[in-house]
C-alpha cells in the first residue's frame, strides 16, 4: 500500500460567508493535496465548518433564525464555493453532524477517564467574541484579544488539566521541532507554554447551542475542544468504523492561520496527549491577506470574495497569484492591480507565450509531431544548459514545495521559463524555419524539442497550483491525461520524439485595464445587494453597513427653504453612542487623542483633537457619540474612521456630547 498523507484545512466559523481570506488557506492545501497525490501518495484532504458556540445562537437569535437554519446556510456557502472552485477536498465536516457529535463525546469520555476532567467553578471575564474566558481583566474590561467588552460569568464548568502537560509539550516542541511551523510562530508557543499554563474551563452551562457533555447534559462542550476534534472525527474517530483513523491519523500536514496557533499547538496536542492518542506531524500557520497592505474587514468594507476572481479571471489565475505573491507565513497584501499585473507577466506572458509558440511552430514547421533533437549540432553546449538548469529546478521545487515555501518554488519554476525564453530568443527558430537546408533543419527540430521539453516539465511541476491551464497545455502536447501523471518520475529527456500534439489553442489570454475594472464592480455590487451573514444578523441597532463609497449616486438632497435641510439629509449622518476602550496621546501632536471606540459590533479607531480638553485616562470607559459613516481619513498618519462628537466654543475648549441617562453602546442617534 502506499504512503499516505492527511492534510487538513481549519474548519470555518460559519459567523461569516466565505472570502478570500477562507479561499488563501484552502487553495493551499488543495495544491499541497494534489501534488501529493501526483507523488503517488495515498492522500486524504479535510476541510469543513465549525458551526457551534454563543456567537452562533446570538447571530442566529437576531436573525430570526433557529441555530440549526443558520449554520445549514452559512455551511452550504462554504461548500459550494469549493466545489465551484473545484478544489478537491476528501471530506467535508461539519461540527452539527451526527457523526462529529459522537466523536468528541467519545473523545471527552477517553479525556475524562483517564482523569483530566474535574468540575470546579468560574468566576470571571467571558469574551463572546472569542469564546475565551479571560483571567487577566476585571469587570468592565476589554478583552485583551480583541477589544470587545467581556462579560462577567459565574459558571459551575468541567476543567481540563492542561497545566499538567505544560512539560510534555515543551518536549514534544523540542522533540519535533516541525510541529509548530514557521519558526516565529513556534517561538512564540514555546514561551508562551513556558511562562506556564492554567487549567482550562471545557464546558459551558450558559447556553445550549453545543454538544452535551457526556452523563451530564446541562452542559455542552467548549467549541473549542468541539471543533478541534473534527480532525478525528471526521475519520471515523470513536465510531464503529474507525478504519480511516486507523489509516490516516496522526496527520502530516495541519494548515491554520495565524491567529489560531495556540489552540493548534498547545491545546489541540494537549487534548490528544491526555486521550493518548499520537499528536500531528506538522502544525503550519500562515499570514493574513490583507487589502492594499490593510487588513480585510467589514468596517473598511473592504473583504474580497473569491467569486469576483473567478468570474473575471478563472480559479487558476487566483491560485497562482496567492501562491507566487505571498510569501507563504508572512502576512501578504492583495489588490487587484497587483493580480492582474501577475497573471499579465506570469501566465499571460510567460507560461501561457511559452506554450502558444512552442507548439505553434512545431505545428507549422513539423506537422504537429514532436521533432527529433540533433545530437551532433555545434551549439549543443545551450541545449546542455538548459537541460541542467530543467534538472536543477526540478529538484529546488520539490524541496521547496516540502516546506511550503510556494513563492520561491513558483519562482524557480519561472526562472526556467525566462531561461527558454532568452535561448529562443537568441536561437531565432523562427528564422530557421524560414530556411530548407539539412542543416537548419536539424538545428530547428533542436531548438523546438528543447523549448517543448521545457514547457512539459514547468506544466508537470504548475499542475498542482493550476490544474485547469495546465491540463489543457498538456493535452495540446498530446500527453493525455495529466492527473495520471507521477510527478515523483519527472526527469528532463521524457518528451517521446514523434508525439503527435493535439489542438494548439491559447490558455491564457492577456487582461487589460478593463478586467480590474469589471472585478471592482462585482465587488461594489456583491457588498451591497448580499450583504453578508454577520450583518443581516447584527443586532437591529447596528444593522447598517459602513459602505467607503457610496454603492450607487446619491440622490440629489431635497430643496428645502431658508438654507435648512430635509429629514433624509439629517438621516445620512449615521450618529451612534460609543465607549471609549482606549485612549492615548498621538506622539508629536499636542492636541490629538488616539481612541478605539466600541460601537457593539466593532472597535473603531478614531483620532480626536480633544488632547487639551481630556487627559487620556480620564477617557477610558466613557460613553460618547460617534459619527460613523464619515469616510475614513488620516491625521498624523494614523487612520481616523469616524469622528467623535463635541461642541467647540469659540476660543474655548472643546466639550464632548454625553448622556445624563445611561445608553448602551451602539445605539443609533435620531
Ligand atoms: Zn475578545
Amino acid at each position: 500500500m502506499s504512503k499516505k498523507f492527511y492534510i487538513t484545512t481549519p474548519i470555518y466559523y460559519v459567523n461569516a460567508r466565505p472570502h478570500i481570506g477562507h479561499a488563501y488557506t484552502t487553495i493551499a492545501c488543495d495544491t499541497i493535496a494534489r501534488r501529493q497525490r501526483m507523488m503517488g501518495f495515498d492522500t486524504y484532504f479535510l476541510t469543513g465548518t465549525d458551526e457551534h458556540g454563543q456567537k452562533i445562537e446570538r447571530a442566529a437569535q437576531a436573525a430570526g433564525k433557529t441555530p440549526q437554519q443558520l449554520t445549514d446556510e452559512v455551511s452550504a456557502q462554504f461548500r459550494a464555493l469549493w466545489d465551484r472552485m473545484g478544489l478537491t477536498y476528501d471530506d467535508f465536516i461539519r461540527t452539527t453532524s451526527d457523526r462529529h457529535k459522537l466523536g468528541v463525546q467519545a473523545l471527552w469520555r477517553r479525556i475524562r477517564d483517564k482523569g483530566y476532567i474535574y468540575k470546579g467553578h468560574y468566576t470571571g471575564q467571558y469574551c463572546v467574541f472569542d469564546e475565551l474566558y479571560v483571567d487577566s481583566v476585571g469587570p468592565g474590561e476589554p478583552c485583551p484579544e480583541c477589544g470587545r467588552p467581556t462579560e462577567t460569568v459565574r459558571e459551575e464548568n468541567y476543567f481540563f488539566k492542561l497545566a499538567a502537560f505544560q512539560d510534555q509539550l515543551l518536549e514534544l516542541y523540542t522533540r519535533q521541532p516541525d510541529f509548530i511551523r514557521p519558526e516565529t510562530r513556534r517561538n512564540e508557543v514555546t514561551s508562551f507554554v513556558r511562562s506556564g499554563l492554567r487549567d482550562l474551563s471545557v464546558s459551558r452551562s450558559t447556553f445550549s447551542w453545543g454538544i452535551p457533555v457526556p452523563d451530564d447534559p446541562r452542559h455542552v462542550i467548549y467549541v473549542w475542544l468541539d471543533a478541534l476534534a473534527n480532525y478525528i472525527t471526521a475519520l471515523g474517530f470513536g465510531s464503529d468504523d474507525p478504519e480511516k483513523y486507523e489509516r490516516y491519523w496522526p496527520a502530516d500536514l495541519q494548515m491554520i492561520g495565524k491567529e489560531i496557533v495556540r489552540f493548534h499547538c498547545v491545546y489541540w496536542p494537549a487534548f490528544l496527549m491526555a486521550a493518548d492518542l499520537p499528536v500531528p506531524q506538522r502544525i503550519m500557520a500562515h499570514g493574513w491577506l490583507l487589502f492594499e497592505e490593510n487588513k480585510m474587514s467589514k468596517s473598511r468594507g473592504n473583504i474580497v470574495r473569491a467569486e469576483t476572481i473567478l468570474e473575471v479571471l478563472g480559479t487558476d489565475a487566483l491560485r497562482h497569484f496567492l501562491l507566487r505573491e505571498i510569501v507563504f507565513g508572512q502576512d501578504g497584501s492583495f489588490s487587484f492591480d497587483a493580480l492582474v499585473q501577475r497573471y499579465n507577466a506570469d501566465l499571460a506572458n510567460g507560461l501561457g507565450n511559452l506554450a502558444s509558440r512552442t507548439l505553434t511552430m512545431i505545428v507549422r514547421y513539423f506537422k504537429g509531431e514532436v521533432p527529433y533533437p540533433s545530437h551532433s549540432g555545434s551549439r549543443a553546449a545551450e541545449e546542455n544548459n538548459i537541460a541542467t538548469t530543467a534538472r536543477r529546478t526540478i529538484a529546488d521545487f520539490h524541496a521547496l514545495f516540502e516546506q511550503c515555501q510556494f513563492s520561491r518554488a513558483l519562482e524557480a519554476a519561472w526562472g526556467l521559463v525566462a531561461a527558454v525564453d532568452k535561448y529562443l530568443v537568441e536561437n531565432q527558430p523562427w528564422a530557421l524555419g524560414e530556411k530548407d537546408d539539412d542543416e537548419s533543419r536539424s538545428r530547428l527540430a533542436t531548438i523546438l524539442y528543447t523549448s517543448a521539453e521545457t514547457l512539459r516539465i514547468v506544466t508537470a511541476l504548475a499542475h498542482p497550483v493550476m490544474p485547469d491551464a495546465t491540463a489543457k497545455i498538456w493535452g495540446q502536447m498530446g500527453l493525455g491525461d495529466i492527473g495520471k501523471f507521477s510527478l515523483a518520475d519527472l526527469q528532463w529527456g521524457q518528451l517521446r520524439l514523434g508525439t503527435k500534439l493535439g489542438e494548439v489553442q491559447p490558455v491564457f489570454p492577456r487582461a487589460d485595464k478593463a478586467a480590474i475594472e469589471r472585478m471592482q464592480q462585482l465587488e461594489e455590487q456583491g457588498r451591497t445587494v448580499s450583504p453578508s451573514v454577520a450583518e443581516k444578523t447584527s443586532p437591529p441597532a447596528s444593522t447598517t453597513p459602513v459602505p467607503i463609497m457610496p454603492a450607487a449616486p446619491v440622490k440629489p438632497a431635497t430643496i428645502v427653504p431658508d438654507g435648512k435641510i430635509s429629514i433624509d439629509d439629517f438621516a445620512k449622518v449615521e450618529l451612534r453612542v460609543g465607549q471609549v476602550k482606549v485612549a492615548e496621546r498621538v506622539k508629536g501632536a499636542d492636541k490629538l487623542l488616539r481612541l478605539e471606540v466600541d460601537l457593539g459590533t466593532e472597535v473603531r479607531q478614531v483620532v480626536a483633537g480633544i488632547a487639551e480638553a481630556y487627559a487620556p485616562e480620564t477617557l477610558v470607559g466613557r460613553k460618547v457619540v460617534i459619527v460613523v459613516n464619515l469616510a475614513p481619513r488620516k491625521l498624523r498618519g494614523l487612520e481616523s474612521n469616524g469622528m467623535i462628537v463635541a461642541a467647540s466654543p469659540e476660543g474655548g475648549k472643546p466639550v464632548l456630547a454625553s448622556f445624563l441617562e445611561d445608553v448602551p453602546v451602539g445605539t443609533r442617534l435620531k
